[in-house]
């Protein structure tokens, strides 16, 4: 999973996937991509390291070319995917890992060593704020 790899902090993770696949209920094939474990990520905030926990569950509805993603009702819940005679799971399950994983990967708010500065940061701007606040209220006297 090389495209993973570079997000990675270090190679100390562990995933679990199973992929099953079934009739759906408007009679479609559809896989379902079951993806759990940990994976080592570099916090956005604090630049270290965090264990960020995989639990995906998605169902994959398995069409012929992609111009029948078209079809495929805006549902959230639902996404699909071409069913390539060579469709490689581990893409597959790559995909939903880096769809999971977030833009900005950050610790839990309370486990970040960041967190106290951030907290800090965030009452001077309040306090920014209230100045402008009040200076705006003089402008309009
Ligand atoms: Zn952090």
């Amino acid at each position: 999973m090389s495209r993973l790899e570079g997000i990675l902090y270090s190679d100390d993770g562990m995933l679990d996937y199973e992929l099953a696949g079934y009739i759906n209920r408007e009679g479609k094939p559809a896989i379902r991509c079951t993806v759990r474990g940990m994976l080592p990520l570099v916090c956005q905030r604090c630049l270290e390291d965090f264990a960020y926990p995989v639990d995906i569950v998605s169902d994959l509805i398995l069409v012929e070319d992609e111009g029948a993603f078209e079809e495929i009702d805006e549902d959230d819940a639902t996404d699909a995917v071409v069913a390539a005679p060579c469709l490689d799971p581990l893409v597959l399950v790559e995909d939903e890992v880096l769809l999971d994983i977030p833009m900005s990967p950050r610790h839990p708010l309370t486990q970040c060593k960041m967190q106290a500065d951030a907290m800090e940061i965030g009452a001077e701007e309040r306090k920014a704020f209230a100045t402008l606040g009040v200076l705006k209220a003089q402008d309009k006297e």
